[in-house]
Parts: C-alpha cells; structure tokens; sequence
C-alpha cells in the first residue's frame, strides 16, 4: 500500500465490488483494534451489526452498482473486542483497478455533540413547558385577582351604602344629609341655585312610645319615612336627622315654594292613615343665602321649627318668609 494511504488520518479500506477486503491501513485498524490477519480476505459485512448488513445490501451494493460511489453513510461498526464504532463512510468504484476504495472517518466526537445538542433541547423543552405553567398560573391568579378586586367594589359599595343609611328607616341618615348639606352650600356659591331646608319633628311622640310602645313607635317612624320619600320628587335628599326628627333638602326651592311644600306635606301627614289615632309634625323651613354655611342654615331651619312647637305644634314656619 502507498505510505500516504497508510497514515491517512481516516480509516482506508480497499474492497471488491462483492465486499471482499483486500487492503486497510493503520487508521482503519486502529479504529477497531483490529488486525491485518483478521480482516484481509474477509468479507467487510463481517464487521458489522446485522442491521448494518441489511443496509448495506439494500444501499451499497446496487449505489455503487448505479453511480459508482456511496456518500455519507452511518454506520456501526463491530470493534475486534466487541465495541460499537460509529463511522462516516464513503465509497467510490475505481474502472482501473476495479475495486472500491472506502474511507471511514470515526464519528465518536460528532455523536458526543449530538448527544449534547439532544440534551440541551430536552432541558429546553423542559424550561418552556415550565415557563408555560408559570404563565397559565398566572393568567389564574390575575383571573382570581380581577374577581377578589370586584368583590372588594361590590363590598365597599355596600359598606357605602349601609354607612350613609339609617338602620330603621332605610332612608338616609345624619351622617350623609351633612355631607350633603355642605355641597349644597358650595354649589350655591358657585351656581346661585337655591335650595332650602325643611326640618320636621312629630308632635308629642313620647306619647306614642308611652300609650302605644316602642315597636308601634318604631312603626310610625318607618311610615313616616315612607310617606317623606313618595311624597317628594327624586333628587331631594331626604334624611333621618335623629330620634323622631327628618330633614329634606329641596333642590331649585325658594322661600314660597318651599314653604308651599311644607305646607301640603304638613296636611298631608295630618290626614294621612296611621297606626295610631292622629299624627302631625312641626316644620321648620330656611333657604339658601350667599352668607350662609351649613350649620348657619341648620340653625335657622331648627329655630323656624321651635317657632312651630311654640305657636301650637301642627305649623310650618319659614325662617325668612314674613
Ligand atoms: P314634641 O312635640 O315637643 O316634639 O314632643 P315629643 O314627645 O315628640 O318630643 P320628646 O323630645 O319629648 O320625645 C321624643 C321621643 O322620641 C322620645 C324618644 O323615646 C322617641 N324616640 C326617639 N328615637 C326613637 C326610635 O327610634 N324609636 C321610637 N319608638 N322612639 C324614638
Ligand atoms: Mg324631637
Ligand atoms: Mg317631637
């Protein structure tokens, strides 16, 4: 053999279109741990795996047979002490001397790679099917969270509600009417749109609790509410001052229209149908000036009240209107 075939850096083999060995070179054997002895005059399917055999029938054969050369073909070889040997093989026909020269170059290193490569896709696949789960997780809990944060809405929304609510009567309570009252007064300032006060107390209401009890008492309180609430168009803020006192705020409301509707609301709860004989109320009425705040308002709504229980109880008295 040439001595540059010789000390190839592959595996060299000389073989007969049939598979007979003829020549190999120092690569091939020491690829294998083979020896000279062990391979010349022998078939080369001798070292191979048979499924490599059957590829070999079924791919070299009729390729060299057709074109007169194999390219790139996997194979395992068997090693003389039994080892797999993984190699890259090319074959070519020569007319010349009318044998196939093959080379065989070890692919040890290149599957090492591969091995790597599939390893790393695996620890790939696996940090997305965990980043997956983490997203879906959290897509959950956003989901739980936007559902938490609108009970929390619907919650505070009630709390609001009972907050500005007055327990019996289910009208408004103190709480709210002065929060209200304030708005009124800064809206007047900036708007000039007037409103007035009505401030309403029941006529010897001890006497209900005393004749009749607590409960009928309780009652009348709840009718009353009622009546206040039909008795005036939406947008009046209508409240449960304390006790058996109520307050409205009459939006849009001048000294005579307010008064007017004190009036009519007075007779109305005269001759209204109640739980006990008779009940009547004594009403105050103030109505927005520029001087006025809140509790100045209050005070004039509360003393044209006394000035009712003063004059005989059943009246309506307007603080201003002469
Ligand atoms: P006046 O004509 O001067 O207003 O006499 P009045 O008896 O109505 O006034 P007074 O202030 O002497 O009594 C008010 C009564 O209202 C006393 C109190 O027990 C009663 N009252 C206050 N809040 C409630 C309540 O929630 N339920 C019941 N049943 N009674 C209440
Ligand atoms: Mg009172
Ligand atoms: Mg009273």
């Amino acid at each position: 053999m040439d001595t540059r075939l010789k000390c190839l850096p592959c595996g060299y083999v000389s073989i007969t279109p049939q598979g007979v060995i003829l020549e190999v070179n120092d690569a091939f054997l020491e690829m294998g741990n083979y020896t000279r002895d062990n391979l010349i005059s022998n078939h080369i399917e001798s070292i191979m795996s048979v499924a490599n055999k059957l590829l070999f029938h079924s791919y070299f054969y009729p390729f060299i047979q057709l074109n007169g050369y194999v390219d790139e073909i996997y194979l395992n070889l068997k090693g003389n002490t039994g080892a797999d040997i993984p190699v890259l093989f090319n074959g070519k026909y020569c007319e010349q001397t009318e044998l196939v020269d093959c080379i065989f170059v070890h692919m040890g290193k290149r599957i090492d790679y591969e091995q790597e490569i599939r390893n790393a896709k695996i620890l790939l696949e696996e940090a997305y099917r965990q980043k997956n789960a983490a997203l879906a997780s959290m897509e959950q809990l956003h989901l739980e969270l936007e559902q938490k944060q609108a009970e929390l809405i619907k919650l505070n929304h009630k709390l609001e509600t009972l907050s500005n609510t007055d327990g019996l009567t289910g009208i408004h309570n103190h709480r709210f009417f002065i929060e209200k009252l304030n708005e009124y007064v800064l809206q007047f300032k900036e708007s000039s749109s007037p409103f007035s006060l009505l401030m309403l107390d029941i006529d010897y209401f001890k006497l209900v609790n005393d004749t009749r009890g607590h409960p009928v008492g309780d009652k009348v309180l709840i009718q009353l509410a009622t009546l206040l609430t039909d008795f005036f168009p939406k947008g009046h803020i209508i409240a449960r001052y304390g006790g058996e006192e109520f307050v409205v705020i009459m939006p849009f409301s001048n000294e005579l229209d307010s008064f007017h509707s004190a009036e009519l609301l007075r007779s109305t709860i005269e001759t209204a149908k109640w739980d006990v004989d008779k009940i009547t109320v004594s009403i105050g009425v103030a109505t927005s000036n520029f001087h006025e705040t809140a509790t100045s308002i209050l005070i004039k709504a509360d003393k044209a009240l006394y000035s009712s229980k003063e004059n005989g109880r059943n009246k309506v008295t307007h603080a201003t209107l002469k």
